[in-house]
């Protein structure tokens, strides 16, 4: 059963349309469980009705034509109850309804389950048979089931419906996709899908300039994979057991094989590229196979799929080159990842769209470090088709616009102008202090990561960095980078903002930071080897990097230096003597060195309880919220499922940023905080009413912070904070915060909830 009930899924998920993945369910559910009629009604928001979708069993002229008002009938019943409803004789229901149109006065019984995703009813399963009897428990089991797992399938097939439905209709369209905000601000251009090389289910569908040229490369990329695996086969043939020899030979024979060539040539000749053409064969062949009961045989849709990669491989060698970047490019992938924002050449990256990821991840923080408006956790969207496609980013209400109409790129157009009045505004206030109305001076510092951003942070008006991740250099690369490769790093990074304050954070990788060249396979990967763990065991990376720092210090010593992921007291000891070390190692060769000041990164609940402790061992703290968040909430940061349940203002986070900060103040220590927290204005409001008096934010949110903190004053943030404490619903502080900056006319602030908002 679990196993038709998995086949089942897997067809739906291939489906081209959601129509043809609602036929396929029903035929399939009615097949598979024996039942006379299966039927599918969805939930037609826009017009408060439940329409039935599809059905076998029921008239075919109803479908798209029966409604029902949404506490109508048995369906509405299920609905409403948001359980399944098993009845033995339908028509002797009080909430039976009938309708002479759907044919189903032939049907007695009637089990109705909702299909629910994500809490959000999308629709309801019917099952009947043609003889009265109550389907048992196993039945009601299978059902729910089936409506839970189909449920995802089904808003995938809606939501990829509508993206096809948008790119293959001539017109601009009006609607959007929802994601999830990455970094704030509005960006329209042309989509660039940023496919890795050989990742055959990202290709984009493609118009060639030359059908002849196409044909010919696929023949030349098939002949190569052939003499390919030929050699292979040779070269280890003694080393391998004789089935799996064997398997060399299925490639070259299905290589060989007319189908997978003819069918890629025709689609090739119908007007997609070699790339495109070569992906919708695979998938149509890999598809046949997955439908197969036999497991061996259903392995063999794997070896398609590797064989299509090969291919693929060889069709593009060099991968994009810049001028392919259009001028305002909209990087598209299912994960956009650090290295693929740093390629894009100087000023053509004008917004990101990722599927996957959350608000928190450090995509999204790079965007907003660079001000570049992004859209994230769009979930498995066929991102290929998007290629090319005009598109807007909507970073405030984490929207996506494909192709869109005229009126709505005009109002974002208009949005993108007012913009840019407020930054000019907000320029005037970049060499004023960031002063509260009753005389309490703020610190605002800038976090920066990449050689890239560090002009934006030199002109916000920051009094300093606040946190400099280390790790974005790391990450773009092939290797480790050396000593003195670093040092020259670090050096122009102090000096540019010399004698301001510059706290570098060591290597802080792991979690969504995993380095190329170090991979790690980890079941969990958040609490596992992370930040100072990782440098900790390794001290040859970590030595290196902490000489590179002291030697880049030296003359300048504006060299703050801050440990990440510090869980418990020993960690801080052990930095604290390798970091001596080094120190004694310079002085020993003779190469100038400046010892800096040592923090602490209070990021993990237990740092949150020994922040008194630290503070008494370090020379001061940093709160880094993000993951403190994520930590005390149990809430993956970049997991877009649960990105709802994220939230920095959740009454814990604020208690514990309370306590960390009376940690310090025991030892007299200063404490700031560096996470994406200190950009928000709600939240800042909430810790200017802690005592807080650093920040650290990203510079494109250092104006705005300032603007805030100019026009409120600490006795009323703390009066808010106060009440916000009392309060049992996160939701009721959002607001009330966000009226409160409405009502001072600082609205603009928080865009994200105005009313004055293009809706598209
Ligand atoms: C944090 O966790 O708040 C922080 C500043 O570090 P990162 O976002 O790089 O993990
Ligand atoms: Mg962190």
């Amino acid at each position: 059963m679990i196993e038709s009930l998995r086949h089942i899924v897997q067809e739906v998920s291939a489906a081209a349309s959601l129509d043809e993945a609602l036929t396929v369910i029903v035929r399939r559910v009615k097949e598979t469980m024996a039942v006379d009629a299966c039927s599918i009604y969805l939930n037609d928001v826009r017009n408060g009705h439940y329409v039935l979708m599809a059905t076998d069993g029921l008239n075919a002229s109803a479908v798209g034509n029966l409604r029902l008002g949404l506490t109508e009938g048995l369906v509405g019943l299920v609905a409403e109850r948001q359980e399944p409803v098993n009845i033995e004789n339908a028509s002797a229901h009080p909430r039976y309804h009938y309708f002479p149109e759907s044919g189903e006065e032939q049907y007695h019984d009637f089990l109705g389950v909702p299909i629910i995703h994500y809490r959000k009813v999308l629709g309801v399963l019917v099952v009947q048979h043609g003889q009265p009897r109550l389907f048992d428990n196993a039945e009601v089991a299978f059902f729910v089931t089936a409506a839970a797992q189909l449920a995802g399938a089904i808003d995938h097939a809606a939501a990829s419906g509508d993206i096809r439905r948008i790119l293959s209709s001539q017109r601009a369209s009006p609607c959007c996709i929802q994601g999830i905000q990455g970094a704030a601000g509005v960006a329209i251009g042309t989509a660039l899908v940023r496919y890795p090389l050989a990742r055959l289910e990202s290709i984009p569908d493609r118009q060639p300039e030359d059908y002849r040229k196409e044909v010919v490369a696929f023949k030349m990329a098939i002949g190569h994979v052939q003499k390919e695996l030929r050699a292979c086969r040779s070269r280890i043939a003694s080393r391998l057991p004789r089935e799996a020899r064997a398997l060399f030979d299925v490639y070259i024979m299905l290589l060989g094989s007319n189908r997978l060539i003819a069918d890629t040539i025709k689609r090739i000749r119908a007007g997609n590229w070699a790339p495109g053409a070569l992906r919708q064969t695979v998938a149509e062949h890999v598809r046949a196979f997955d439908q197969v009961e036999d497991a061996y045989l259903r392995a063999r849709g794997e070896d398609i799929r590797a064989l299509g990669g090969r291919i693929l491989a060889q069709l593009q060698p060099e991968g994009k080159t810049p001028r392919d970047y259009p001028e305002r490019c909209i990087l598209v992938d299912d994960e956009v990842s650090i290295a693929q924002i740093a390629e894009v050449p100087g000023q053509r990256l004008a917004g990101i769209v990722s599927m996957r990821g959350s608000r928190l991840s450090h995509t999204a923080i790079l965007a907003r470090a660079l001000g570049i408006p992004a859209v994230m956790g769009l979930g498995d969207l066929p991102v290929g088709g998007l290629d090319g496609a005009d598109i807007i980013v909507d970073g405030y209400q984490g929207r996506v616009y494909i192709n869109p109409a005229p009126a709505v790129r005009e109002e974002f157009e208009h949005l993108l102008r007012e913009d840019a009045a407020i930054s000019v505004e907000l320029e005037e206030l970049r060499d004023l202090p960031a002063e509260t109305l009753d005389g309490v001076r703020i610190s605002l510092y800038v976090n920066t990561g990449l050689l890239s951003d560090l002009m934006p942070a030199k002109q916000c008006g920051a009094e300093g960095v606040g946190l400099y991740r280390t790790e974005f250099a790391f990450l773009v690369r092939e290797s480790f980078p050396g000593e003195d490769e670093q040092y020259l790093t670090y050096r122009q990074v102090l000096e540019s903002f010399a004698p301001k304050p510059v706290t570098m954070r060591t290597l802080d990788v792991g979690g969504d930071k995993a380095l190329p060249y170090l991979p790690v396979e980890e079941e969990n990967p958040v609490m596992g080897w992370r930040g100072i763990r990782v440098t900790l065991d390794h001290p040859e990376i970590f030595l290196t990097q902490l000489r590179a720092m002291l030697r880049a210090n030296a003359g300048l010593g504006n060299l703050h230096l801050l440990l990440p992921m510090v869980s418990r007291l020993e960690e801080l000891e052990d930095a604290k003597r390798l970091i001596d070390r080094a120190y004694a190692e310079l002085v020993e060769e003779g190469k100038p060195a400046q010892r800096p000041k040592i923090g602490v990164m209070i990021e993990v609940p237990s740092a949150v309880y020994q922040a008194a402790r630290l503070a008494e061992r370090a020379d001061f703290l940093c709160i880094g919220t993000n993951d403190l968040t994520q930590y005390l909430l149990a809430v993956d940061r970049n997991n877009a499922r649960v990105a709802n349940l994220y939230d920095s203002l959740h009454p814990a986070v604020i208690q514990a940023i309370g306590d960390a900060i009376a940690g310090a103040r025991r030892f007299g220590k200063p404490i700031s905080v560096c996470g994406e927290m200190a950009g928000n204005p709600a939240a800042v409001v909430l810790l200017l009413g802690l005592g807080i008096d650093k920040l650290s934010m990203t510079a494109s949110n250092l104006p705005r912070i300032k603007w805030l903190i100019r026009n409120f004053s600490r006795r009323r943030a703390h009066d808010l904070l106060e009440k916000t404490l009392l309060m049992d619903d996160t939701r009721a502080v959002h607001h009330m915060i966000n009226t409160v900056l409405r009502d001072l006319g600082l609205g603009r602030l928080v865009r994200t909830e105005s009313d004055d908002y293009p809706r598209g």
